[in-house]
Order: C-alpha cells, then sequence, then structure tokens
C-alpha cells in the first residue's frame, strides 16, 4: 500500500493525492471528533492521520480496519494542505541534495 506521505515524495500535486487516497463515499465531515463507528465497516477504531509541513493536528481520520479515510475539513481545504506539504517536501529534499553536493 502507498503512503500519503510516499505519493507526496513523487511530487504529485495535492489534488492528484487526494484522488489516489481513498476517501470514503460518505460525505460527511467530522470537524472535531473521529466517526465512533466508521461509517463503512462500523469498526471503532479509526485514528487521526497528522501530515507532517501540512499542518498541525489531525488532517483526516483514518479507520484502522477497512482504511477508509474520512474528511475534517472540506474537500478543497484538504487539497489545500496536501499542497503545502507537497511543495515543502520536494524543497526539503532539493535542500538535502545541495547539501550532500557541497564539497566538505
Ligand atoms: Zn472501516
Amino acid at each position: 500500500m502507498d503512503g500519503i506521505e510516499e505519493q507526496l515524495a513523487h511530487s504529485k500535486s495535492g489534488k492528484e493525492v487526494f484522488e489516489d487516497m481513498k476517501f470514503s463515499q460518505c460525505t460527511k465531515r467530522f470537524p472535531d471528533e473521529p466517526p465512533k463507528t466508521c461509517p463503512d465497516c462500523n469498526y471503532d477504531g479509526l485514528q487521526g492521520i497528522e501530515l507532517l509541513g501540512a499542518k498541525e493536528g489531525t488532517l483526516f481520520w483514518e479507520c484502522v480496519r477497512c482504511e477508509g479515510r474520512f474528511l475534517r475539513y472540506t474537500k478543497q481545504t484538504t487539497i489545500k494542505y496536501l499542497n503545502i506539504a507537497s511543495k515543502l517536501w520536494i524543497d526539503l529534499g532539493g535542500l538535502e541534495n545541495i547539501c550532500e553536493e557541497l564539497p566538505n
């Protein structure tokens, strides 16, 4: 399974990453707390997923059983944060390469 980090590291846009991610067909948003039970499989184990560089705190919720993902913010907002993370990680990657090339 491709993690979100891996997809972002491949320079995809936030929108592409969003579309590749298995967001649930359930369009309800859960702004404060994760759903008590997964709307897709009824399992009661959902965790908040935090995305380094995009935003402090949970960006979306994920079911630990079916890996269904549920929105905390609107689709547009989620994509905006994915874009921020994507750009940041590409910049950091570039920075790392520059450092490696510097003479000692
Ligand atoms: Zn589930």
